[in-house]
């Protein structure tokens, strides 16, 4: 549709997370992904900030907000040692005076603007943003001039010229057309010239150039965003595990890869816990049906999992995961003043409000008493909002104080084929009471895509292996 993309045909977009961009040594493994790739067809790299780098940046802009200059002083310094103690050990000497030039410069604007943040006692949600993407700008800077120094031409690309999105600072979401138009232009004439663009994962900005960014862990999302917006043929997700697994392998020692997900098992076991994805990674590849392979940068030769539209549904459950940080709130009426529908209506809209999510919800009582599970990190903004919203029902007594449990966990059992299966939800039931945990509430949509299972946070690990072994996903 677009001359300036035609010569990106085949594209391959490829995302390398924080541990794969973690060390020179790491950086170095990445690049040589990227250009055996390259070699065949043509490639585009999403890069996350090196490890760690965003907490010491968001904490470096913590301390400020607190005034501790000292604090701060040692963040900056530390910010500074990593990445030129990188670029030495990953640069040819030619290279180096160029990296560590830019690597002071970004640092150099992130001082600014936490010293600004110092001076205010405060921080502005778009300096906040403008200011963590340093972490990905730094990490592009490096792996495109190591890849460069190695006789391939890249270029290290703000992917805040590149994806538009709304004004959510923080937790935005891509406005798809005007990304495909922004791609097109900064992008298109990369490929034209065979240069590989290396992109920051991360970060955005508005349609007014404000930078935002995508969420936690959001480098994945960038690169779904990337891949759709350039019409990608396929987008590889480099990490450092095998794939995504059928449980948690700390929990279930004999949870094994799995082959082949679809997109909705995937942003199921996301949502629900499973580290392995950005929860909104696969929404932006639907359309165009665009497959993911989740693989590990430590072990490349291992095949991943591919993600997928659709699969021949197997029988029964794919993959087991679970959340421990999580809150089971219930909210009950007082007599039969407000109606049950309308109680619901106004707690799903102070949980919007108050940008939290949603994990399961149940009700099942003539007294339409309801409960819904949320991460606790959640928590104190959703009761906030929930207090507001109810202010007049609770004055009046119309709605019981909502009651919060902490002491909860949710196991999650995801798979197409459980669609249909009768018996399964009683075996797993029956394999959680065995033993001994008590099942507090549940929740399963008419897709039968999920059940979604509270326990006893005590509970919690046992549950999920019992039900693992119980569906008969453990490794052969
Ligand atoms: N560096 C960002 C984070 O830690 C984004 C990412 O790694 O995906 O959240
Ligand atoms: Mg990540």
């Amino acid at each position: 549709m677009n001359n300036s993309l035609s010569n990106s045909k085949n594209l391959l977009v490829m995302k390398f997370g924080g541990t794969s961009m973690g060390s020179a040594d790491r950086i170095k493994v990445a690049a040589k992904l990227t250009t055996d790739q390259h070699a065949k067809r043509p490639v585009a790299i999403v890069v996350s900030a090196m490890s760690k780098v965003t907490d010491l940046l968001l904490d470096s802009m913590k301390k400020a907000e607190a005034g501790d200059e000292a604090g701060l002083e040692a963040n900056l310094a530390a910010l500074t040692e990593k990445h030129e103690t990188c670029c030495k050990q990953l640069l040819p000497e030619a290279a180096q005076k160029a990296a560590l030039d830019g690597v002071h410069t970004l640092i150099g604007e992130f001082s600014k603007i936490v010293k600004g943040m110092l001076l205010l006692g405060e921080r502005p949600l778009p300096a906040t943003d403008r200011a963590v993407a340093i972490g990905e700008r730094l990490s592009a800077l490096m792996i495109a001039a190591y890849i460069e120094s190695q006789g391939t031409p890249a270029v290290a690309v703000n992917a805040a010229q590149v994806i538009a999105t709304d004004m959510v600072f923080g937790n935005a979401t891509p406005l798809m057309e005007e990304t495909r138009e922004r791609a097109a232009k900064v992008i298109g004439p990369l490929f034209a010239k065979k240069t590989l663009p290396v992109v920051t994962g991360f970060n955005a900005s508005t349609l007014d150039g404000r930078p935002t960014t995508l969420g936690r862990g959001g480098s994945d999302f960038s690169a779904s965003i990337l891949a759709a917006a350039l019409d990608a043929e396929e987008l590889w997700i480099w990490t450092d595990v095998d794939g995504i697994m059928t449980a948690d392998p700390r929990l279930v020692p004999d949870a094994r890869v799995l082959d082949e997900i679809t997109y909705a098992e995937a942003a199921e076991l996301a949502y629900a816990g499973a580290k392995v994805l950005h929860p909104r990674t696969l929404a932006p590849l639907v359309e165009k049906g665009i497959p993911v392979w989740s693989k590990n940068s430590f072990a490349p030769e291992k095949p991943g999992t591919r993600i997928v539209p659709q699969i021949h549904a197997e029988g029964g459950p794919h993959a087991v995961t679970s959340m421990k940080d999580v809150a089971l709130v219930s909210i009950e009426p007082i007599g039969s003043t407000i109606s049950g529908a309308r109680l619901m209506a106004e707690a799903l809209h102070a949980l919007d409000a108050a940008d939290v999510e949603l994990l399961a919800i149940t009700s099942s009582s003539y007294r339409q008493n309801f409960c819904f599970l949320i991460k606790l990190s959640e928590l104190d903004r959703a009761l906030k909002q929930l207090q507001e919203e109810f202010a007049i029902e609770l004055a009046h007594g119309y709605v019981k104080a909502p009651e919060v449990d902490t002491e909860v966990g949710l196991l999650a059992v995801v798979g197409e084929g459980m669609r249909g299966t009768a018996g399964l939800a009683g075996r797993i039931f029956t394999a959680i009471s065995r033993e001994n945990i008590n099942i507090i509430a549940i929740a399963q949509g008419s897709s039968e895509l999920t059940i979604a299972i509270a326990v006893r946070r005590s509970g919690l690990e046992n549950a999920v292996r019992a039900v693992h072994q119980e569906c008969g996903l453990s490794g052969k």
